[in-house]
């Protein structure tokens, strides 16, 4: 079993908490906070160990109720791999901890690249990350785009893309988080910083990006446009997607055509807190003009896409499987992505 410790139990350290714990050769061995919040009360419910980055609050937290197991240094040292989910630019922080101890750790997209020395996708380079030590997540939008720009380019080859992304103005609990009535250019400048990310993963895709802000916490949704280097159908480009457990594919007879109905969807089918861990492309937006000018859109739920793909990550660094399709079949079978 490779003993996970996660540092930072939020948005995305609660469920990779739940999807490791999910896993056959994998178990949690504690989470970390820094409050005795909601949280808190979560990882006490979910049996997982709780550790503290500031120990001096230790009292704080029994005054609530909740146990503290120890420090965050005390849950480094029990585990092979720590997942570093801390707030962006806080787990750049703790690098001098993982090395002190030797540890693994992984990072999430809020971290820069240079960080870990090494960008992941479970799909596009599962074999680089085999025994490495550190390794960093891509954030939730490079990952849906590496997703489908791989695949479309590892079948016709891509010439060029340009993606525009709308994004959540922060997920639901971000109760701090804007807008609340704007369109808000971010970045301004183009292209935006998505572009370099993904070429941190596929340095050779030539792309494009731009992106703004909207009132809006459910999801992100992207507008592709890839320049093929050889011709394609539409038909093909679908069959392609259909054969990607990762790429969803939402079909006309749904009726869904927003992030708002799409989520009411992964909710129904009652995944774990409504996560959608795939890409959802609208099957009716692809398009392939001219035979080689293909267009789509895609949602991607922030909260959820990198999470399986963390789950690989762990388990491509502890060496234990060898190939990216036998460890997504192992994620996707145990988190319950099977449709
Ligand atoms: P979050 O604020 O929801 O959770 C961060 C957690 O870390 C909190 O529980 C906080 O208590 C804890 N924490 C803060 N400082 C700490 C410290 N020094 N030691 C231990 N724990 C500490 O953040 P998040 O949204 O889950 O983001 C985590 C990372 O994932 C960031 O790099 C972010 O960019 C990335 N990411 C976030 C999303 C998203 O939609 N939220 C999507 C993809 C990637």
């Amino acid at each position: 079993m490779i003993k996970v410790a996660v540092n930072g139990y939020g948005t995305i350290g609660k469920r990779v908490a739940d999807a490791v714990a999910a896993q056959p050769d994998m178990e949690i061995i504690g989470v970390s906070k820094t409050k005795p919040g909601a949280e808190a009360f979560v990882a006490k419910e979910r049996g997982y160990p709780l550790y503290i980055a500031d120990i001096t609050k230790k009292e704080s937290f029994e005054k609530a109720g909740i146990q503290v197991a120890g420090s965050v240094s005390d849950m480094i040292q029990k585990a092979d791999i720590i997942v570093d989910a801390t707030p962006g630019g806080v787990g750049e922080g703790n690098k001098a901890l993982y090395e002190k101890y030797g540890k693994k750790a992984i990072w999430q997209g809020g971290e820069d690249h240079e960080v870990a020395g090494f960008s992941f996708n479970s799909s596009c380079n599962y074999a680089e990350a085999i025994g490495k030590q550190f390794a960093r997540v891509v954030s939730c939008n490079t990952t849906g785009l590496c997703r489908i720009i791989n695949l479309i380019d590892t079948a016709f080859g891509v010439k060029k893309v340009r993606a525009t992304m709308v994004r959540r103005g922060g997920d639901p609990g971000d109760v701090k988080r804007g807008p609340i009535d704007a369109i808000v250019l971010n970045p301004v400048t183009i292209p935006s910083h998505h572009g370099p990310d993904v070429q941190s993963i596929l340095p050779n895709i030539n792309i494009v990006t731009s992106a703004m802000i909207v009132p809006t916490t459910l999801m992100h949704m992207h507008f592709l446009n890839m320049e093929l280097k050889n011709p394609a159908t539409k038909e093909q480009v679908i069959e392609l997607i259909k054969a990607h457990s990762r790429l969803g594919l939402i079909e006309k007879s749904t009726g869904i055509i927003s992030t708002a109905e799409l989520k009411e969807y992964a909710c129904d089918l009652l995944r774990p807190r409504g996560d959608l861990w795939e890409n959802g492309i609208f099957k009716d937006s692809i398009s392939v003009l001219e035979g080689t000018d293909l267009y789509l859109f895609q949602a991607i739920h922030q909260e959820a896409d990198v999470v399986v793909e963390t789950v690989d990550c762990i388990r491509a660094m502890a060496g234990s499987v060898k190939t990216a399709s036998e460890s997504i079949a192992i994620t996707n079978k145990a988190v319950g992505l099977t449709a």
